[in-house]
């Protein structure tokens, strides 16, 4: 038996002044992975302070067209929210492909940004894991990697980040709002999840005394050309092993501005700027295609049982970016499957 505190938090202000008073205790909201990892033993956190009743439950619009989504938002909410299916449909598809019914009515807005890798060594407390035990050794990089990353890896750390919302989240260049004892900042989507470099254990540019506050969205939505792929061993209740988020700006058969994410490849949802500024102008065709899904791996390393991942990332990326092209997005928003 592991003891630990339990708090609730009044409000954000008092929660700020919790987790700084303790830098060891561990906001707790809908509970889905961070429960998981202490039943596990992978966290061992002193003090769980409990913001599931804090008012960051709103979605509002903001003064230059975009959402405001606050942290605590459900998944299930967020999704079906008549302006994300709307005005965001590949955020809606994203977070439909993720989980299941019940674990996204449970699972928050914040939450699903900060959800740890599923690496299934750090979940394995009997090896090694920088992530979990820094420089006690990575036991991916030769073991079984299957599920692990092929792009921004690092010799301490091949894990991949393994939410769908935040794949959705970066091709719309989203923002997080934070506070902290120091007041509020933004970062933005790009800066918020890290690559691994020699400190894998740190998953986020979030301080340990911050707390997510809300996402931003900007008023480019993306709602007519989009799709979110996502590839998997099972067709639900699966992490993705590949996915992508596409969102296009289509004049005719050209296109104006080309966005993809790609999840499941790194340590963070993957984009590469310069493989969508090879889209931009150019007409949607499986040969321009081809070359942004070249270039998006082009750095690529496989780890033996993952470098079918680099292939499959090539071959994914075209494909969602057909679907969006033709305006045809990938099915579980559409079949309203939940
Ligand atoms: C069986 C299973 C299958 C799943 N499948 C998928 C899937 O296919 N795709 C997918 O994307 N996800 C999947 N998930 C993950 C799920 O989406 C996450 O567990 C969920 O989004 C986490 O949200 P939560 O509110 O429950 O977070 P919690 O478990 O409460 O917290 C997670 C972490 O975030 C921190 N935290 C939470 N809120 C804040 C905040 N506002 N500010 C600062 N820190 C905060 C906590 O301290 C903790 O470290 C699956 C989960 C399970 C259990
Ligand atoms: S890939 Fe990262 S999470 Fe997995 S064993 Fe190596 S250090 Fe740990």
């Amino acid at each position: 038996m592991i003891n630990f505190q339990y708090a609730r938090a009044n409000d954000v202000a008092d929660a700020v002044r919790q987790i700084a008073a303790d830098p060891t205790a561990k906001f707790i909201a809908g509970g889905t992975n961070l429960l998981d990892l202490m039943k596990e033993d992978v966290e061992r956190p002193s003090r769980l302070i409990d913001i599931a009743r804090l008012p960051l439950t709103k979605i509002d619009e903001t003064a230059d067209g975009g959402l405001r989504i606050g942290a605590l938002v459900p998944n299930s909410d967020l999704a079906w929210h008549v302006l994300i299916t709307q005005r965001y449909p590949v955020l809606a598809s994203a977070i439909l492909a993720g989980a299941s019914a019940q674990l996204r009515n449970m699972a928050s807005t914040g939450g699903n940004l900060l959800q740890r890798t599923r690496c299934f060594y750090f979940y394995d407390t009997a090896t090694p894991c920088n992530k979990r035990e820094p420089d006690s050794g990575c036991s991916a990089i030769k073991g079984i990697n299957r599920i692990n990353a092929i792009l921004g890896t690092s010799d301490a750390c091949i894990a991949t980040h393994p939410s769908d919302m935040c794949v959705a989240l970066a091709a719309l260049e989203a923002k997080i709002h934070v506070a902290g004892p120091a007041g509020e900042r933004i970062i933005s989507f790009a800066d918020f999840h890290r690559l691994p470099g020699d400190t894998p254990q740190r998953d986020t540019n979030l301080a340990v005394n911050e707390i997510v506050t809300a996402v931003e969205l900007p008023a480019q939505g993306f709602a007519k050309n989009y799709t979110y792929l996502k590839i998997r061993d099972r067709l639900s209740y699966a992490f993705a092993l590949v996915s992508v988020a596409v969102g296009l700006e289509m004049d005719g058969n050209t296109i104006r501005q080309a966005r993809f994410a790609v999840g499941g490849v790194a340590h963070k949802p993957w984009r590469d700027l310069s493989a969508e500024a090879a889209l931009n102008g150019q007409v949607a065709s499986p040969d321009n295609f081809k070359r942004a899904a070249d270039l998006a791996v082009r750095d690529a390393q496989g780890y033996g049982h993952n470098t079918f991942k680099i292939e499959l990332a090539r071959r994914t990326i075209v494909r969602a970016l057909t679907q969006a092209a033709t305006a045809t997005p990938q099915s579980q928003f559409n079949k309203k499957v939940v």
